[in-house]
């Protein structure tokens, strides 16, 4: 029996809490978290702890608690949480700035901080839109993008996420109207760069950027790609006028055994989206890059600056807790510890490819994919994964996890027995 305490807190948060996706009034039953430290959360309901196969949705790369980023946060508390950003500015932000400057891919010389992934896509988008109306050619105002893409939940973002049977189908005809080409295969296949190369070409008058997904389609599908695309996208790109954006949200900081994804391809976006992993999952902070050449377009326009400034943007809490977390990552060997984690997966995962019911099983660097050939079972699969000692969150048709990189080899043999028990059950 839960404890009074949890039902009391289960019921107000039926009653009153909208979760991400979740019905109202209330038809799920969340499991209540009371504290997190290393990999595992622990539950109020003394039910004990579970390993988080999730990462907290890709963010939490050095676990909770973790003492490095608790100092940060705590000595940053001290001085300033938050000020405006407008007309001041402040060493988290400026330091934060610099170092993404030298670890991103080459050419991006400028950030603009955001307060979450969705937010830094927008920025992105009107970077690229602001860019062309500047030059004098306002007609190039759409985007392209491949089909079964993820970029976020506001009003930009849901037009380039999948317009199919998508998340955001709900909106389809009033969301402004973009261009779609068919998902990359996963192997590089010269028909399909033609396919692309030609809807660039053909649509280049009116569009303004490509924004896609490097090498890992992420909450449209957990679908890889060969990165070989991503050279057919910058040389289309280039040969026809438009920016290209590469949406490195979910797959940066290492996730896919690359700094960012796009190096797997040695090339660089005009604009690059990050958040997610920025602050190791502490914060809520994104940020967009861009070029001196979107930089210095938008500077020559009737309106010489970027249109956008909410309240909360460059936090300065934010920004130096996304530094200390960045400096963790690049002061150790992650390349080995994701490395580590993707044996880890290979060898736990190849299990589920005798489920029945199982149609793929896949492996990129630290993201773990089971795919069925049905709709998964949620609360089933999850209850599966519950009782291996892990949280999941399957959807669709998959069972998928991204886990922490500091996430030990026995944990990571734990997690992928939940992935084959949430795959039999779901
Ligand atoms: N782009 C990608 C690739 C994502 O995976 C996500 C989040 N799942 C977003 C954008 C949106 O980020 P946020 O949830 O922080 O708004």
């Amino acid at each position: 029996m839960p404890e009074p305490a949890v039902s009391e807190l289960l019921d107000l948060d039926r009653r009153h809490v909208w979760h991400p996706y979740g019905p109202m009034p209330g038809r799920v039953e969340p499991l209540v978290v009371e504290s997190a430290s290393g990999v595992r959360l622990k539950l109020a309901d003394g039910s004990g702890e579970l390993v988080d196969g999730m990462a907290s949705w890709w963010s939490a790369i050095h676990g909770y608690n973790h003492p490095v980023l608790n100092e940060a946060a705590r000595e940053q508390l001290g001085r300033m949480s938050h000020v405006m950003f407008g007309g001041l500015t402040h060493e988290p932000a400026v330091r934060l700035a610099k170092l993404l400057v030298d670890m991103s891919p080459d050419g991006l010389e400028h950030v603009f901080l955001a307060d979450s992934g969705s937010v830094s896509v927008e920025v992105a988008v009107k970077m690229c839109l602001q860019y062309w109306r500047s030059l004098g050619r306002p007609a190039k105002q759409r985007l392209l993008t491949w089909r079964g893409g993820y970029h976020g939940d506001t009003w930009q973002p849901m037009s380039v996420c999948d317009p199919d049977g998508g998340m955001h189908e709900l909106w389809t005809g009033v969301l402004p109207r973009q261009v779609f080409v068919d998902p990359p295969p996963v192997e590089y296949e010269e028909a399909y760069a033609e396919q692309v190369r030609a809807a660039i070409e053909r649509h280049a008058d009116e569009l303004a950027a490509v924004i896609v997904e490097p090498v890992v389609q992420g909450a449209g599908g957990m679908r890889f790609h060969s990165p070989a695309y991503l050279r057919v996208l910058r040389e289309a790109c280039d040969a026809h006028d438009v920016l290209l954006v590469f949406d490195e949200i979910a797959t940066g900081f290492g996730r896919t055994g690359a700094l960012f994804a796009a190096e797997h391809a040695a090339v660089a976006p005009d604009v690059m989206c990050v958040g997610k992993a920025l602050t190791g999952g502490y914060m809520t902070m994104a940020a967009t890059l861009c070029t001196s050449r979107v930089a210095e377009g938008i500077s020559q326009g009737e309106v010489p600056v970027l249109a956008h400034g909410p309240t909360f943007m460059g936090n300065p809490l934010a920004a130096a807790v996304a530094r200390a977390s960045l400096e963790l990552l690049l002061g150790q060997d992650w390349l080995a510890e994701v490395k580590r984690i993707e044996a880890g997966l290979r060898e736990g995962l190849a299990a589920a490819r005798e489920v029945p019911g199982v149609k793929d099983v896949r492996v990129l660097g630290a993201i773990g994919v089971v795919q069925l050939d049905h709709a998964v079972d949620m609360a089933a699969a999850t209850r599966a994964a519950v009782r291996e000692g892990v949280w999941l969150r399957p959807f669709r048709d998959l069972i998928y996890t991204m886990p922490p990189y500091v996430t030990g080899d026995a944990d990571v043999a734990r997690i992928a027995r939940a992935v084959c028990a949430a795959a039999r059950e779901g």
